[in-house]
């Protein structure tokens, strides 16, 4: 069952073999059984109702291709009735009076609210460690992070404890996690999801997407997810569209990009090797590959770390032990109130990029520090701007530079982290849209293989082409059909 697509679920819901209710119980038993840490509040009460009124609609038959379908929230979308945490001590028991307009749009479509996924604390991390609830483990081999921020979401896919979820990338959220438990992940063009309830961690970067077992079943997933919403002041006015419209298009003549800076030193052979093969997998498609470069590759380290912070300094500054979660329980004054409520309720990494922004938005070294990263933000996106103006229609390259590391490998180094979102900041400065689908194994073979992602990159609003090239490739091949041993 929990290896089928949405839409083979669909149908089994529609053709009534299984019941709504039945198939929540079944994904909630997983979950229940599983010792990953993916999930941080599972209600099954709320759950079993969510499904009692999805089978009502299939029985009526008013059911969408989603209704009864279970699905996982990322802990940084707010949640009627269920703890809206963000991965934080900060917000321990917090509970939203509302929904964030992802997950309403998703329970309009009758999906079925599994649950809260484990996150990095405000989505800040590379490998889910930063959680103020413990790590999540890949599901692939249990000694290896799963990715991060969205680690609860990518390992929750991947060990079939529910056959979708939602998750947000700000520099690689939705992409690097994917990549490292193989599963399929589309971060949209900037502003196609609406960030209202998305709890803030960098507003010009944050974006909503789609975790799940295939490009088709993401193709499925965005058609609900996206769309104007005027809550939401980034929130893109383009017409709805059907992103499952060209999943079928051949890929004859598609000239794919292939930046020199991707294949580069800091590639590990491993990944290299899987990449390639999966890049000759689509010359036989009948694609060319081209030569490109994106010249400020390097650059989009410093640049997302100055850039980032600064915007997460200013939108967790709400966070004061007044208006929303945790307060120190004793304090002489109200500064000294901030100060120990700060200090207790958030963990070293996002203390550290509090730091860091407020260092860098500074009278004095605004101008040297924030302002130098936005003129070379601009740049990062006109040499974007120039390859697809010239060269290619898509961009392809790796992930990450290596597979899943080993937990606890690089908790002492920030910056080893920071090092490894490489291949995934720049598309998020430049707003484009970029996916991640499984093409392969890493070598050296410890606990478990680790699994490699093909990065695929497109122009603004090109998500239709790149999940139709994904499923050209998933047409043609079984990395995204694998599970982890004893799924
Ligand atoms: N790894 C990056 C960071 O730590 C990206 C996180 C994200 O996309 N939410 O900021």
């Amino acid at each position: 069952m929990h290896t089928k697509s949405l839409k083979e679920l669909s149908s089994l819901l529609q053709g009534k073999q299984i019941s709504a209710p039945e198939l929540a119980q079944h994904y909630l038993q997983r979950i229940q059984a599983s010792d990953l840490n993916a999930f941080l509040h599972v209600d099954t009460e709320l759950t079993l109702a969510q499904a009692a009124k999805a089978q009502q609609q299939i029985d009526a038959g008013l059911a969408g291709p989603l209704t009864g379908i279970p699905i996982a929230h990322k802990d940084i979308f707010v949640t009627q009735g269920w703890r809206s945490t963000a991965g934080s001590k900060m917000l321990e028991n917090y509970i939203s009076p509302f929904d964030a307009t992802v997950v309403a749009k998703l329970q309009q479509a009758g999906m079925v609210h599994l649950g809260k996924t484990n996150c990095d604390e405000f989505a800040m991390g590379s490998a889910n460690e930063n959680s103020a609830y413990g790590p999540v483990k890949n599901p692939w081999d249990k000694l290896a992070v799963p990715g991060g921020s969205s680690g609860g979401a990518a390992a929750a896919v991947a060990a079939r404890l529910t056959p979708a979820a939602t998750a947000t990338d700000t520099g690689g959220s939705i992409r690097q996690p994917a990549s490292l438990c193989g599963v399929t992940g589309i971060k949209p063009t900037y502003g196609r999801v609406s960030r209202y309830g998305m709890i803030a961690f960098a507003s010009s970067l944050d974006q909503g997407g789609p975790i799940a077992q295939s490009a088709e079943d993401c193709a499925l997933l965005l058609n609900q997810m996206t769309g104007f919403d005027a809550r939401d002041s980034t929130s893109l006015e383009v017409a709805d569209e059907d992103y499952t419209r060209d999943l079928n298009l051949p890929l004859a003549g598609l000239r794919i990009g292939l930046p020199r800076e991707y294949f580069a030193t800091g590639l590990s052979s491993d990944v290299e090797q899987a990449v390639r093969a999966a890049l000759a997998q689509f010359e036989k498609l009948g694609a060319t590959l081209v030569d490109i470069s994106l010249p400020k590759t390097a650059l989009s380290i410093p640049v997302y770390y100055i850039i980032a912070p600064a915007e997460a300094s200013s939108n967790l500054s709400r966070f004061d032990g007044v208006r929303y979660g945790h307060r120190a329980e004793q304090y002489k004054d109200l500064a000294e109130m901030y100060k120990k409520s700060r200090a207790e309720g958030f963990g070293p990494e996002v203390q550290r990029r509090i730091l860091v922004g407020t260092y860098v938005l500074c009278h004095g070294y605004y101008d040297a520090y924030y302002l130098q990263a936005q003129k070379i933000r601009r740049i990062i996106a006109d040499d974007f701007r120039a390859a697809f103006a010239e060269k290619c229609d898509v961009i392809m390259g790796p992930v990450s530079p290596t597979v899943a590391w080993d937990l606890g490998d690089k908790t002492d180094d920030p910056v080893a982290n920071y090092m490894a979102d490489i291949f995934t900041l720049s598309t998020s400065l430049a707003g484009l849209p970029g996916m991640s689908i499984p093409c392969g194994f890493g070598q050296g073979e410890k606990n478990g293989k680790r699994p490699v992602g093909l990065q695929i990159i497109g122009n603004y609003f090109s998500e239709s082409k790149l999940l139709g090239i994904a499923h050209q490739f998933q047409q043609v091949t079984d990395w995204h059909r694998l599970s982890p041993a004893g799924i």
